[in-house]
């Protein structure tokens, strides 16, 4: 059981640190930058516990399911088309209240912006 204490601990630290939400391939590449081994079956393990337990949340991207903290809010997201990384965007334009029908009822919303990161768009400048 240590062992799986520890992974998950790994896991963690890795969606602590990151700069938007990760898919279960970027944990398994940010884990390795810090040292730690991580199979991809144990990522998927500990990312489906850790959903269960409410820590994580799972975010649609234009290239897949990724996961977010649930404590970090807003749920506000810039996906970059160019390096397919996705990035938090803090703060919030207010309420969508006047966008759902009638009847409906909203609970919170996600927003995931699509473009090209700043380190991207210094990339493509020159060319
Ligand atoms: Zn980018
Ligand atoms: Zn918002």
């Amino acid at each position: 059981m240590l062992r799986r204490t520890r992974q998950r601990q790994a896991v963690q630290d890795v969606f602590a640190k990151a700069e938007g939400p990760l898919g279960p391939h970027e944990v398994v590449a940010a884990a390795r930058n810090a040292a730690s081994n991580l199979g991809i079956a144990t990522v998927y393990r500990t990312i489906r516990e850790l959903l269960n337990a409410g820590w994580l949340v799972s975010v649609a991207t234009p290239n897949g399911t990724r996961f977010d903290l649930a404590a970090h809010q807003p749920h506000h997201y810039f996906y970059c088309s160019v390096c397919a990384k996705t990035f938090h965007v803090e703060g919030c334009v207010g309420s969508f209240d006047h966008l759902i029908p009638p009847g409906f009822v909203a609970n919170e919303h996600q927003l995931t912006i699509i473009g090209t990161c700043g380190a991207c768009a210094l990339q493509g400048g020159g060319s």
